[in-house]
């Protein structure tokens, strides 16, 4: 990998230069507590330092509504709408964020690539910076706190600039057209990027192993976490809108007032709607509130077998936005038993362990 410094003098001009890539969208903040990403025109806007956006940036790739064909029905035929979308340069995502992205892509660009995904996704142009968790952040719990890859470029901050690491061959155009704006990386650099990983490691809320957890959930269905919290929830589904990895989507018809032509839209559906699990015949998957509650905290839970992570990348935007107060997080740790545990001393401890171990052992089987 190639790393090169951007002086902290030159980054608002590095964010000006960007804007010869594509649009520039950056996190904003927008209110005394909020951020969004937003399209920026003076670069001064762009916020540095912040926990979450309202919106991830699945916003982009996966637009919240968007119509994918026209037809008419007398003559029998349709037209595929998708836009001529322009190049675009997302800068600012934070680590977990970008794991988002690679998680729907395994959705949406593995087996059935999705055409209206796939086309803003080759237009856009992935900037990561790094970030210092608050209460509300647990990716280092799903190995999802430092990008390996899935960027152009990846800026560390340092006491007087960016540690910037170069990911792709676009990274690569980006540095060398304005190569003057960046330095070679120095020994006291490389101390400055450990000193913030250490110090970025501690500031974490969370330390223990949640290797277990997707068996734990299927096991602990009767659980008085699921009734006592879904009885809580408002089934507002916030908590699916502004997850980076939630991709459920509902079609629907549009008809125009001729009676003849009309519009296909997709847009964003939620797993915490009654409507959800409603088929033809008035029949619902999903019928209870508690049902759909249960089936987000195992989908999110789930294992992503490309990636080898879960489907949640640990942001805490589904905590953080829940307006009945409901801790995603801390309603896991009660199914991992670190808030309450049910089971004798010894065998408590034994929970948190990585891998296979406790389950395999409750099997009898060999480890
Ligand atoms: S955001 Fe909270 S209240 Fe709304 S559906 Fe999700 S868990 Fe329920
Ligand atoms: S489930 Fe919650 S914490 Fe996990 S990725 Fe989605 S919004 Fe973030």
């Amino acid at each position: 990998m190639r790393y090169v410094k951007l002086p902290k003098e030159n980054t608002y001009m590095f964010l000006e230069r960007l804007k010869d890539w594509g649009d520039l969208y950056a996190p904003v903040k927008i209110s005394e507590k909020f951020y969004d990403f937003r399209e920026v025109d003076d670069v001064r806007d762009v916020e540095f330092h912040y926990n979450r956006t309202i919106m991830p940036p699945k916003k982009f790739f996966f637009l919240p509504r968007e119509k994918l064909f026209e037809f008419s029905i007398s003559k029998a035929e349709y037209r595929e709408t998708i836009e001529d979308v322009k190049p675009f340069v997302l800068f600012g995502l934070h680590a977990c964020d970008i794991f988002g992205l690679k998680i729907l892509d395994t959705v949406y660009l593995d087996e059935f690539p999705d055409k209206y995904y796939k086309v803003r996704r080759e237009k856009g142009i992935i900037i990561g910076i790094s970030c210092m968790p608050d209460e509300y952040c647990f990716c280092n719990l799903r190995e999802t706190d430092f990008a390996d890859d899935g960027f152009d470029l990846f800026l560390h901050e340092l006491p007087d600039g960016w540690l910037v690491r170069v990911g792709t061959p676009v990274g690569h155009r980006i540095v060398d057209k304005n190569i003057k704006l960046f330095e070679e990386v120095t020994t006291e650099d490389i101390c400055a990027f450990r000193s913030f990983e250490n110090k970025r490691e501690k500031a974490f809320k969370y330390h223990e192993d949640w290797g277990n957890l997707r068996y734990l959930l299927e096991l602990e269905m009767e659980h008085p976490m699921w009734e006592e919290q879904a009885n809580l929830c408002l089934a507002c589904g916030n908590c699916n809108t502004t997850c980076p990895t939630c991709r459920c989507y509902e079609v629907r018809d549009v008809p125009n007032l001729d009676g003849d032509t009309g519009y296909r839209e997709r847009r964003w559906d939620s797993c915490q709607l009654r409507s959800h699990g409603l088929v033809a015949g008035n029949h619902n998957f999903r019928p209870t509130k508690k049902d759909r509650f249960m089936n987000r905290y195992l989908c999110k839970n789930s294992y992503n077998e490309t990636l080898g992570l879960s489907f949640c990348v640990g942001c805490g935007r589904c905590t953080y936005f829940c307006p009945a107060g409901i801790s995603f997080v801390e309603n896991l740790r009660r199914i991992l038993g670190t808030k309450e545990p049910k089971c004798p001393p010894e065998i408590s401890e034994e929970i948190p362990k990585r891998g296979f171990a406790y389950t395999a052992d409750a099997r009898g089987e060999d480890l």
